[in-house]
């Protein structure tokens, strides 16, 4: 269902207890929102209690990117967002952002469960010959997942929106296996973007300018993707695992790349390397 952006009345909220995961400003709880007179089941991001200025601002800032994103099969579409004193009395109304749900979880989870063996080992599937034999899911399913989020991220960039930490755990999948981008509304509406704050970065995937003049493109985001990629392939690997940041960037400096998963295809891999400013 493609549903623009809302204003809901606190009526239209209806939230349950189960706890879907939590991040940067607060806890996503699992519930529904009443559109149209119909139920949506949703996931519901609720800010902090006794959130700061910064965590209001960047609550608020996650609300107008995604606003300005619009809708998107392949990314999470907002739904709609409330402000309301909620059940108990605060100093501040709660602010809550309603998010179309993804009941299968993060892609890194769920490629990590669809594992026939060894359920932990990072090098996983590094080691091991084929995907049809490693995984509960098929070669086409994973190039299924591969597909929608390029596409996602597609729609992304015809928006100017910069992602800036694209990964597997930052994308959803529905019910029915459908990949979505997420975490997008903490990115930057611009061309191009350089980073001022001294924010932890994401190194295992972030491209080699972006780690070493800060600055974020689009094509930084295709390497993101090169990276997902490979993490798809490995089943939730870890990227330069056993590597930290600071000779990962001496490496990449001196030219070394993620090197081919045993588990995959030489054409696949070479067509990977193709990609603009990809790292496969
Ligand atoms: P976030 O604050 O966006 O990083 O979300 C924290 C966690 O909540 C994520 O890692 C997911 O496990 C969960 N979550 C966030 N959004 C959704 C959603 N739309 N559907 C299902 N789970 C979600």
């Amino acid at each position: 269902m493609a549903v623009n952006h809302r204003e809901l009345s606190w009526d239209d909220i209806s939230l349950t207890n189960k706890l879907l995961g939590s991040g940067n400003f607060g806890e996503v709880r699992k519930g529904t929102v009443n559109l149209d007179g119909e139920r949506i089941p949703s996931a519901i991001k609720v800010l902090k209690r006794g959130a700061d200025e910064a965590a209001r601002q960047d609550f608020q800032q996650e609300v107008d990117i995604m606003r300005h994103a619009g809708y998107h099969p392949n990314i999470i579409n907002l739904l709609g967002t409330c402000e309301h004193q909620g059940n108990v009395v605060r100093v501040h109304r709660q602010q809550y952002m309603a998010l179309e749900m993804a009941g299968n979880g993060d892609l890194k989870n769920y490629l990590r469960k669809s594992r026939v063996l060894e359920v932990k080992d990072p090098a996983y599937a590094n080691t091991r010959q084929t995907v049809s034999t490693v995984s509960s899911l098929s070669p086409v399913q994973l190039l299924r997942i591969a597909c929608d989020v390029a596409t996602g991220m597609e729609h992304l960039s015809s928006k100017d929106v910069i992602h800036r930490d694209l990964a597997a755990r930052n994308v959803l999948l529905t019910d029915s296996l459908i990949a979505k981008v997420a975490d997008f509304g903490l990115s930057r509406g611009e061309g191009i973007y350089e980073q001022t704050s001294k924010k932890a970065v994401p190194f295992r995937s972030t491209a080699l300018e972006a780690l070493s003049r800060r600055i974020y493109t689009t094509q930084s985001d295709v390497w993101s993707f090169g990276i997902l990629l490979w993490e798809i392939v490995t089943l939730g690997g870890t990227p330069y695992s056993g590597m930290n940041s600071r000779t990962l960037l001496r490496s990449l400096r001196e030219g070394y790349r993620l090197p081919k998963p045993r588990n995959c295809d030489e054409d696949l891999y070479v067509y990977f390397s193709l990609l603009p400013t990809c790292v496969l």
